[in-house]
């Protein structure tokens, strides 16, 4: 199916100030109409690249845009596109019920069926796929037929996290455009004011919360200033803001706190890994990794830098910091191997509590070594 999904983006807004220097590259080959007809968006997960598609798409389809090329956001076509309904503008994902998460041949054929029409409400159309890793084969090769020679009114923007995953060809049919993490600088002011205009600080949460704490560390966070917490939120997204601000909305930083609470209980010998291991079983194998990962790389930098400016875990950095002492450096590695094999195999199918038990156990083993 070809999918016209309402875009979460406000295009006539400005574009993140971490992006804007692509914008404007975007903006002057628009002008001097050297924009390519097909485009390759790359960079980590949540750092703003449909967000771009979705921008650029106002900007080419906006019949008044603004001085700087973003959309007016009051025309009859930056309403539609604001609804999603907008004609022109197409986005292809994979199908919601493709359990494989595959985009399929039939629906890039759909796609180019579309392609070659005329626009039907301006000059131009924007086609958007995303994530364009998730083309089969045969998907990709249907693409890559219209490709060699797209329609004169078609934009593509192909939006990946894994452009090597593309085939050369395609890739090489496509002007690219890399994205990285921003500086910190220009990630955090911006995440602090969409922390703080979305989210309403729980007070009631801060009281109660600190009293189960085994070592403080959820009395610490939970008190976090918006700036210790857009910080916290943006060291467990690696630096990436979207990805932030989603973990900060769907309570992920609360999880994260509660998971370094088990791992700090089990390293303190006030919690049974075990025990541990039977609560982990309803949780998500990656979160419960992650949190894993983090906690051990935090300490093992605090182990060498007791200042740890770039830990992950700021709010727990006395309880980890502890921790450091305990751990043995090799063995902490060889650990931290096995954490990031696991993590690298999360798709084949397995047994989460066993799972848990082996790692908890031998977590036990590792923060307890020396103790
Ligand atoms: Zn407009």
């Amino acid at each position: 199916m070809v999918d016209r999904t309402a875009p979460s983006v406000r295009t006539s807004e400005p574009v993140p100030p971490w992006l804007e220097a692509i914008w404007q590259r975007l903006l002057d080959a628009h002008r001097h109409a050297r924009l390519g007809q097909a485009l390759l968006f790359s960079g980590p997960l949540g750092i703003g690249k449909r967000i771009l598609a979705e921008h650029l798409a106002g900007m080419l389809l906006c019949v008044a845009p603004q001085a700087d090329g973003r959309a007016c956001g009051a025309c009859a076509d930056c309403r539609l596109l604001e609804a999603g309904n907008h004609p022109d503008r197409l986005l292809l994902e994979p199908a919601a019920d493709a359990a494989s998460g595959e985009i399929r041949a039939e629906q890039v054929r759909q796609l180019c069926a579309r392609e070659t029409l005329t626009p039907m409400r301006g000059s131009t159309k924007v086609l958007i796929i995303r994530p364009a890793d998730a083309m089969n084969l045969f998907a990709a090769n249907s693409l890559l037929k219209t490709l060699e020679e797209p329609a004169d009114s078609t934009v593509w923007v192909l939006v990946t996290e894994h452009p090597q995953r593309l085939s050369q060809t395609i890739r090489s049919r496509c002007q690219q455009i890399s994205m990285i993490s921003p500086q910190l600088e220009q990630a955090l002011p911006w995440l602090e004011t969409r922390l703080e205009t979305r989210l309403e600080p729980s007070a009631a949460r801060q009281g109660s919360a600190g009293a189960k704490a085994p070592s403080g560390t959820r009395a610490d966070a939970a008190a976090a200033l918006p700036a210790q917490r857009a910080a916290h939120c943006l060291a467990l997204a690696q630096g990436a803001p979207f990805r932030a601000l989603a973990l900060a909305e769907t309570g992920a930083l609360e999880q994260r706190r509660d998971l370094l609470d088990d791992l700090i209980g089990i390293a303190q010998g006030e919690r049974d890994p075990l025990g541990v291991a039977h609560e982990w079983q309803r949780l998500e194998l990656s979160a419960a990794l992650a949190a894993m990962i983090d906690a051990l790389i935090d300490s093992l930098r605090l182990g060498i830098d007791p200042a740890g400016a770039r830990i992950i875990h700021l709010g727990a950095r006395q309880a980890l910091a502890a921790l450091a002492g305990q751990i043995e450096a090799a063995a902490g590695h060889r650990f931290l191997r096995l954490l990031l094999q696991t993590r690298s195999a999360i798709d084949a199918p397995m047994n989460q509590q066993i799972l848990f038990e082996a790692l908890l156990v031998r977590w036990a083993r590792l923060t307890r070594a020396s103790a």
